[in-house]
């Protein structure tokens, strides 16, 4: 299923970490600040898959 911008309704990438398209982004937050949120989300997200396929190995823990 196709995500939608929260502010234009335009459809966006599901791969997308944030649920706004890019020029609704760098509006709201600016080019810079927007940058870094998707970082900081594609950060968390990557931790997060990481830490799943972790637990069908188990932890040393
Ligand atoms: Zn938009």
């Amino acid at each position: 299923m196709a995500k939608r911008c929260v502010y234009c309704s335009k459809e966006i990438d599901t791969e997308s970490v944030v649920d706004v398209c890019e020029s609704c982004g760098e509006g709201v937050w600016g080019e810079k600040m927007f940058g870094a949120i998707k970082e900081n989300m594609e950060g968390a997200r990557k931790k997060g898959d990481l830490h799943q396929g972790s637990v069908t190995e188990g932890m040393p823990f």
